[in-house]
């Protein structure tokens, strides 16, 4: 029996979905963070449940191979990144491993081979096109930066390395000048103050939109604050003033005004161009994004007779790409807004081929094939907790020769795949691709193909 408080030595035998070391105690399982794989600890438990501890280093033993000194300072403090001490190379395997454990836990019958090593970045720093930080103030001095892990602090940054460097230059220069113009953070016990957070997007262009988000439309020296940020970091294109004056952690409030600029920037995913408005969904990291759906599309293999499905279809990214080359594509989306932004970002790119409904996929594409449509081809991209029962049902009733899973969750997916596999699909190929560097996240595209097809 483990006790609270007591220390002991152990060694880092595996990691965890969340990026947790594992170790064994007499085959009692402990999760210790921030270590990986080879590392031999001293360990203080810290907590002690049922069927697992938790432990705490307190001191490297001998390190593992694989273990990196953190290219952030900030790393141990912030939420954002679990694997800042890892090999970037031993991040793409252990993505790759999480991929075929999932798949085997499913008992999802496939042979090792057909999972192609991780796509990483050449370059994996500074690949986020959003950045959302919190602004506060404490002890007189304002906080700017992302919270700390598992609370609402925030954590003061001067650089983050995963965010643009002109974003950087944005949260010095918008700090310093909150502090000329003597501009007051929100407190959120006190509800006082006016700016909330800031929230940075840039294109692969690295032109800026900076989003102020306060309680009130008015404050001081916002023209000035205006005139000099834009002036101090001129790759800011656009900045939009965010009115949020509820009592709510979510960053956005409804009003948005433009007070520099056109109020948006666009981006590009392959050759096709989406227009980003504050509200706007975008892939994150729009280089792997375009890797991971050229993928999808490459697996899709799409024929010009053929009709699509892109389920979970958001801005109609995947839907696009594939319209290029199918008969007809049906997107399907929940949230409104991104079918708003999909019907024009299929003008903007000339593309007529297209039909996007706003809805439940549970409840759009089972009416769908009721209307006795059907696609020769199905795209999934579902959110985290993966497909519904309903979709996979009538996706197995429509009987495509080939269904292309693009997931965000390994675990849903072998699950989801293995329904699929009970109902006569084959998994052909399966990619894992790296959307987010020094985080335990992996992307994943699977190929499966109806078995007479
Ligand atoms: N393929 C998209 C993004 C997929 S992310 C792109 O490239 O932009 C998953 C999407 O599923 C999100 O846009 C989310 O709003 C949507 N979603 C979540 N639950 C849904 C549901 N029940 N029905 C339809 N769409 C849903």
């Amino acid at each position: 029996m483990l006790i609270r408080g007591s220390i002991t030595e152990v060694e880092i035998i595996d990691l965890n979905h969340t990026g947790q070391g594992v170790a064994k105690i007499d085959n009692f399982v402990v999760f210790v963070s921030v270590a990986i794989t080879g590392d031999v600890v001293e360990i203080e438990i810290t907590e002690t449940k049922k069927n697992y501890a938790v432990g705490q280093i307190i001191n490297i033993v001998k390190p593992s191979e694989f273990r990196i000194k953190s290219p952030c300072e900030h790393y141990e403090q912030c939420g954002g990144c679990q694997l800042m001490h890892m090999d970037y190379n031993k991040q793409l395997k252990y993505k790759k491993n999480r991929v075929i454990n999932e798949l085997n836990r499913a008992d999802v019958k496939f042979e090792e081979s057909v999972v192609e090593d991780t796509i990483g970045m050449k370059d994996p720093y500074r690949y986020r096109n959003k950045t959302a930080f919190s602004v506060t103030e404490k002890n007189n001095e304002i906080l700017i930066g992302p919270y700390e892990q598992g609370t609402y602090n925030t954590v003061d940054i001067s650089s983050c390395m995963l965010q643009s460097k002109e974003a950087d230059d944005v949260v010095k220069a918008f700090k310093n000048l909150m502090i000329k113009y003597d501009i007051k953070a929100y407190d959120k016990n006190t509800r006082q103050g006016v700016v909330r957070n800031i929230v940075i997007r840039n294109n692969r262009r690295n032109e800026l939109m900076l989003i102020i988000v306060t309680t009130a439309e008015k404050f001081q020296n916002k023209d000035d604050l205006v005139a000099e940020i834009t002036s101090l970091v001129p790759s800011i294109k656009t900045v939009v003033q965010n009115i949020n004056d509820k009592y709510t952690n979510l960053i956005l409030g409804r009003k948005n005004i433009t007070i520099y600029g056109e109020g948006t920037i666009t981006d590009t995913i392959d050759d096709l161009i989406f227009t980003i408005s504050p509200e706007t969904f975008f892939q994150i990291n729009p280089v792997q994004t375009e890797k991971l759906y050229q993928k999808a599309i490459q697996y899709a293999d799409i024929g010009k007779d053929d009709i699509c499905f892109d389920i979970y279809c958001g801005i109609g990214t995947i839907s696009l790409m594939a319209a290029k080359k199918a008969k007809k594509v049906y997107g399907v989306e929940i949230v409104e807004q991104s079918i708003i932004n999909a019907r024009e970002n299929a003008k903007k790119n000339n593309i007529n081929n297209i039909e996007f409904f706003a809805g439940k996929a549970e409840i759009i594409v089972p009416k769908l094939y009721k209307q006795n449509i059907k696609a020769d081809i199905v795209i999934v991209d579902p959110p985290r907790k993966g497909c519904e029962k309903e979709v996979i049902d009538t996706i197995i009733n429509m009987s495509p020769k080939k269904v292309v899973y693009v997931s965000c969750n390994p675990s849903t997916l072998a699950r989801d795949i293995k329904l699929l596999e009970n109902s006569g699909y084959k998994l052909k190929k399966t990619q894992p691709v790296d959307q987010f560097p020094w985080t335990v996240h992996v992307e994943t595209v699977i190929l499966l193909r109806r078995l007479d097809a």
